[in-house]
């Protein structure tokens, strides 16, 4: 059956546009009870709101199940939300969202190799020629790692004073003490609940839900020195303030402390482009969605949005589920917002996304190789830039790339001095992250025709309207009280997104917000006795 057969009558264009005009959207469109009841027999049709990942793999998995969609988008040509790779003259690229994915996310690997099979190659995490930068300070890694091995006070703690006793422990035994032990103190039922609950109802991770990152490492006894060398070190200087919730949940999966990671080969992009390129219906482009409508009877939900290049004319769109996949920043601010629970507005307006800016540079050399031996992996520093990433795709040392151009990206540049760098004018925020680090990381920066300075690409997620921050990154206290609330259905509406996840910051949160979102539907349809051709799906 043709979705255009399901529809209602429309409005009369008359009324529709009198109403708009005065600027009553919602009497704009007819009451939904009005339209004719839907035949049940049916597999349902689900309005989806945002091309992004979540998007895109509840499209695909609903197409699976012999179910139709529409997807409704913001953008006008970019279709995977948060994964954006950057293309430059030359033909090289760098990722300014997303650019690597751990062994560990099983729903990432099932569609970039086992689905999709995608070229991958593994995505350098650490190399011992990269360099701290603390205090001042530029250590190379390895050199660090040396003297920690041999008992020696490493060239880097020097900047700091730690007392007596943490001066004879090496940094990993710091972090284990300040914060792996939590984690090995949790029960069965405490692991699995942090793992895999969006619901704490266990006393400890209650607590420990209330505590930041800094907080519970003072809890340990360390000291303001200590902390600040193991803040440095780890890379976590601006999560310091956040949940340590979000942080435990990473390292009982083993993210960090089995670091294993991959990057697909032509750009993070290609992996939304694979699921575009497998739906049968592919996402309405241009059409920011404003606010929802629902009705018990019969059963209905419409989204309604305007068109890029009609935008003072409100239309509608109707279904049986919607899945909104919207950002909550850019929630919270849509008429939308008001038709969900009290509660569900709240968290929408509390929880809290982190900032970050992200700086990509092209360079004519890869002066990172030839000078410093350095082939992929980060350079940590505690300046406004944050990390520096070099490129993972010449661990072979092929000297004829080593000659050639490369792409340096500058990254986990987060919080309020991403929120500063971003509020600069994009030319002078490259201008001034290239020459931070090239005055104390790597003075090739500063030489002229190193870098190619009309190519540079900085992106500041709050600023981009379709995301309005970077991730959910929770502030102490909100998981606990306030994640339920937003992954919540409301009726016929489904969130998802990688902030319904608990795996904030990372493609697999919205992939299995997506497959959350879909099963749900298919539950409550089938249940309805609307579809039952999703047995594999419900059984798995
Ligand atoms: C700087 C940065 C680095 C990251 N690094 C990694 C990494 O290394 N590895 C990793 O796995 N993950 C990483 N992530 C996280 C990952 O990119 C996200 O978790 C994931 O892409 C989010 O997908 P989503 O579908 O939930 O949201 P989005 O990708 O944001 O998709 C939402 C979609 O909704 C659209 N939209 C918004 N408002 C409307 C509206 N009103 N109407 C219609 N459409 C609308 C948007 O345009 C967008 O297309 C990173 C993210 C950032 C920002």
């Amino acid at each position: 059956m043709e979705i255009a057969e399901l529809r209602g009558p429309q409005p009369m264009r008359g009324e529709f546009a009198d109403a708009v005009r005065a600027g009553n959207v919602i009497a704009a469109v007819r009451p939904i009870t009005q339209r004719r009841r839907v035949r049940s027999e049916r597999a349902p049709h689900v309005i989806i709101v945002g091309a992004g990942l979540a998007g895109l793999c509840a499209a695909y998995e609903l197409q699976g199940h012999g179910c139709t969609y529409t997807i409704l988008e913001a953008e006008t040509q970019h279709v995977g939300g948060r994964v954006r790779t950057a293309r430059f003259s030359d033909g090289s690229y760098g990722e300014l969202g997303a650019m690597r994915i751990p062994e560990q996310h099983a729903l990432a690997r099932k569609y970039v190799k086992d689905e999709f099979n995608l070229p991958t190659r593994a995505f350098v995490t650490s190399s011992e020629a990269a360099f701290y930068l603390g205090r001042g300070r530029r250590v190379r890694i390895g050199r660090v790692k040396r003297q920690v091995a041999a008992g020696q006070p490493d060239s880097l703690r020097q900047a700091y004073r730690l007392n007596a006793c943490e001066a004879q422990r090496s940094p990993a035994e710091l972090w284990d003490r300040a914060v792996l032990s939590h984690i090995r103190a949790l029960a069965a039922d405490e692991r699995c609940e942090l793992r895999d609950s969006n619901v704490f109802k266990t006393r400890r991770l209650i607590e420990l839900d209330r505590f930041s990152l800094r907080r519970l490492i003072e809890l340990s006894g360390l000291s303001n020195e200590a902390i600040e060398y193991l803040l440095a070190i780890s890379g976590l200087r601006t999560l310091q303030h956040s949940a340590v919730t979000e942080l435990l949940r990473e390292e009982l999966c083993g993210i960090w402390s089995n670091p294993g990671f991959y990057e697909i080969v032509g750009g993070m992009e290609l992996l939304p482009k694979a699921f575009l390129h497998r739906l049968r219906s592919k996402p309405r482009m241009g059409c920011e969605v404003i606010d929802f409508q629902q009705d018990q009877h019969p059963n209905r939900v419409a989204a309604i949005y305007r068109h890029r290049t009609r935008p003072h004319k409100h239309e509608r769109e109707e279904a049986d589920f919607l899945i909104c996949t919207i950002p909550l920043p850019v929630l919270a601010r849509l008429e939308a917002h008001r038709r969900f629970s009290p509660e569900k507005q709240v968290a929408m307006r509390d929880l809290r996304y982190e900032s970050a800016t992200k700086l990509l540079i092209p360079t004519t050399t890869r002066f990172w190789e030839k000078n410093e031996g350095i082939f992929g992996g980060a350079s940590y520093t505690d300046l406004m830039p944050g990390s520096v990433y070099y490129p993972s795709d010449n661990v072979g040392r092929d000297e004829a790339r080593m000659a050639g151009p490369g792409i340096l990206a500058v990254s986990d540049c987060w919080g309020q001095e991403a929120r500063w760098l971003g509020h600069m004018r994009a030319a002078e925020r490259g201008a001034l992250m290239i020459e931070t680090l090239g005055k104390t990381l790597h003075a090739e920066l500063l030489q002229p025709g190193t870098v190619r300075h009309d190519e540079v690409r900085s992106w500041y997620w709050d600023g981009h309207p379709w995301a309005s921050g970077a991730f959910a990154f929770y502030m102490p206290g909100q998981f606990a009280t306030l994640h339920h609330h937003v992954t919540a259905p409301e009726g016929r509406i489904y969130l998802a997104g990688e902030h319904c996840s608990r795996m904030h910051s990372w493609m697999e949160g919205a992939l299995a917000s997506a497959h959350d979102a879909v099963a749900s539907i298919l539950a409550q349809a089938k249940a309805a006795g609307a579809v039952n051709r999703s047995r594999a799906f419900l059984d798995a």
